[in-house]
């Protein structure tokens, strides 16, 4: 066989269990999310506000990278890796230094000199930038992009990842000649951005947002709808425009005059600025045009919470004991269970393994897919567990498998369906899951 079987027993999944009724008032800091990750062993509290990424959960999010990745290089971006450390030289010329307050770490190094924990990149991205420049304008657009740990000194980190004091973002700076050709950048990475929520797979809104601390002229949020969420979104009852309500300041719909308008709650999974000459023009970031003149270069910046879009994917999905993970998320797709050790099915253990090789043939499924080989554990014991941790897919290697075609019985968790297939109709099953699961618009988005 040519894969290493991945199977349960080896796999690090610290479980916890909360005790019912902890934490349960009406003030409390838990997110169901958070109480769902912790108990599965999909991360680990360290302190407050900081998290243990486990196993379960660093597949979710190389799936999560892998997604932007593909789709970041539809728009010619480019990844880098940035220092965690910014010299507060650039903050200060940006003035951010003082102005974004207590939420920003600062620190000292031992010749007294001043840093900080960056929560973002606009200043140090725009210092590369003006280390080379003036750019030429051949060399235009510029657009760069990575996925990194930021830090913000949150006065009270709660929700567990939606929350943290350390999170992973994925931004992306771009650089143009002009407002125009920067709004032009705006529009073609926000329709890259609604691309990778359809892969996502997690309902989500767009709506228009303040610029606040970041300066600039245009913006829009992205969020996942769930009652927890700290933004307060309206919505125009007729024609559906959206926004953040910090925007909204009229009394109708700036779209349609709408007067009837809708409250939800809503969790910021992405953020995009067109920041113009912002940060470009105080960090001399700059360019030579056809006319040899040097000009500040037009900024645009765009974030996704790496971190916050798995709790925020669970926070939305879930119900409230069970995690429910998008498929193009979930660590494994497929949990498959083996007999119970001293059986009468026992004898069929070694389907497992056949199943497991032939649903790896699946290109989607290729990795995928994990055995829970713990047989000295009940079926129904392992079962609950498997849905508990979110496998989308459940196999169970039961008592028909022992039948002279043997069946499996499939739990499709989400749909709560159960179906006895035998091989064959398995391996069809599968594939038509794997291409409905990664959906019309996905395929469409991850190909174009
Ligand atoms: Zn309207």
């Amino acid at each position: 066989m040519p894969w290493k079987i991945q199977k349960l027993s080896g796999l690090f999944q610290p479980l916890k269990v909360i005790p019912k009724n902890a934490n349960l008032k009406p003030d409390n800091l838990l997110s169901n999310s958070q109480k769902l990750m912790v108990e599965n062993g999909i991360v680990r509290l360290s302190g407050n506000g900081m998290f243990q990424i486990l196993p379960l959960g660093v597949r979710a999010l190389d799936k999560l990278t892998k997604i932007v990745d593909k789709l970041m290089a539809q728009v010619n971006a480019q990844k880098i890796l940035l220092p965690t450390m910014t010299d507060a030289q650039l903050w200060i010329k940006s003035g951010r230094w003082h102005t974004a307050g207590a939420e920003l770490y600062k620190l000292k190094d031992r010749h007294n000199k001043d840093y900080l924990l960056s929560p973002t990149h606009e200043e140090a991205i725009a210092g590369l930038i003006a280390s080379i420049s003036p750019v030429s304008h051949h060399k235009l657009p510029i657009r760069l992009y990575q996925i990194s740990s930021k830090f913000r000194d949150e006065k009270k980190s709660r929700f567990g990842m939606l929350r943290g004091r350390e999170f992973l973002m994925k931004d992306l700076y771009t650089f143009d000649q002009s407002l125009s050709a920067a709004e032009n950048t705006y529009a073609e990475v926000c329709q890259t951005y609604d691309k990778i929520f359809d892969v996502i797979g997690v309902p989500y809104v767009k709506v228009a947002a303040d610029n606040g601390i970041m300066g600039g002229s245009l913006s829009h949020e992205y969020h996942f709808l769930a009652n927890i969420g700290e933004d307060l979104l309206m919505f125009c009852d007729t024609c559906n425009y959206g926004a953040n309500k910090e925007t909204f300041k009229e009394e109708t719909c700036p779209s349609c005059k709408g007067r009837k308008m809708t409250e939800r709650n809503g969790i910021e999974v992405g953020h995009t600025f067109v920041l113009g000459s912002r940060y470009s023009e105080p960090l001399e970031a700059t360019f030579k045009g056809i006319d040899g003149k040097t000009t500040p270069l037009q900024m645009g910046s765009y974030g996704l919470g790496m971190t916050r879009i798995l709790a925020a994917a669970i926070e939305t999905l879930s119900p409230y004991d069970e995690i429910r993970w998008p498929i193009s998320l979930a660590p494994y797709t497929v949990c498959i269970i083996t007999p119970k050790e001293g059986s009468k099915e026992e004898s069929a253990s070694q389907l497992a393994y056949k199943l497991y090789s032939e649903l790896n043939c699946i290109n989607s499924l290729c990795g995928d897919i994990i055995v829970d080989d713990r047989g000295s554990m009940t079926i129904g014991k392992r079962v609950l567990e498997a849905r508990k941790s979110g496998y989308p897919f459940v196999i169970v290697i039961g008592r028909k498998s022992v039948f002279a075609d043997p069946l499996f019985e499939i739990i499709n968790v989400s749909k709560s369906e159960q179906l006895d297939l035998n091989l064959k109709e398995v391996l069809e099953y599968f594939r038509e899951v794997s291409s409905e699961g990664s959906g019309t618009k996905q395929k469409e988005a991850l190909s174009s």
